[in-house]
């Protein structure tokens, strides 16, 4: 990151670091819970699941390069280690052990609404202090806010 660019962050970079290594973490659980449930998915609308599931994980994939990226441009460096992603989360993992549709989406769902939490709050943290950020949170909220509310339309329309 050049000096002037650094001057436009107000806060402690470290805790900004931090953060999306937290929420860094929560991607790549998040991508392989929507992953594997997609192949693992059974039932009624299972189609109409798996192609959203299919979706899923690779936006969340792509809100983890978004994060990444952000990480290495304040001066850090992303979580290295699978195993780190499970000290460092906020959301954890749910294994779809149940492969019903109803159940994988109820799980995701979940981690839909955690996600939702943890960026709201972070937007907060960063608000007038790191722009940049604030931009790319806001970015990657939106996108679970659609997420979720995919997922809920399968639901509905399975009662
Ligand atoms: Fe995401
Ligand atoms: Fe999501
Ligand atoms: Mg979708």
């Amino acid at each position: 990151m050049g000096t002037k660019a650094k001057e436009l962050v107000k806060m402690d970079v470290n805790k900004v670091i931090e953060l999306l290594n937290k929420a860094y973490a929560d991607e790549w659980l998040a991508y392989y819970q929507y992953w594997i449930g997609a192949k693992v998915v059974k039932g009624q609308l299972r189609g109409a699941a798996q192609g959203e599931l299919i979706e899923h994980a690779n936006e969340e994939l792509g809100h983890a390069e978004m994060i990444a990226d952000r990480i290495i441009t304040l001066g850090g460096t992303p979580v290295l280690k699978p195993e780190d992603w499970y000290k460092v989360n906020n959301c954890g993992y749910d294994a779809p052990e149940d492969p019903s549709v109803r159940a994988i989406i109820q799980q995701n769902v979940k981690g839909e609404q955690c996600a939702i939490d943890v960026y709201n709050n972070l937007l907060e943290v960063v608000k007038d202090k790191d722009i940049v950020t604030y931009k790319m949170v806001l970015d990657i909220l939106e996108d679970e806010m659609e997420h979720e509310e995919d997922l809920q339309a399968i639901l509905e329309d399975m009662r």
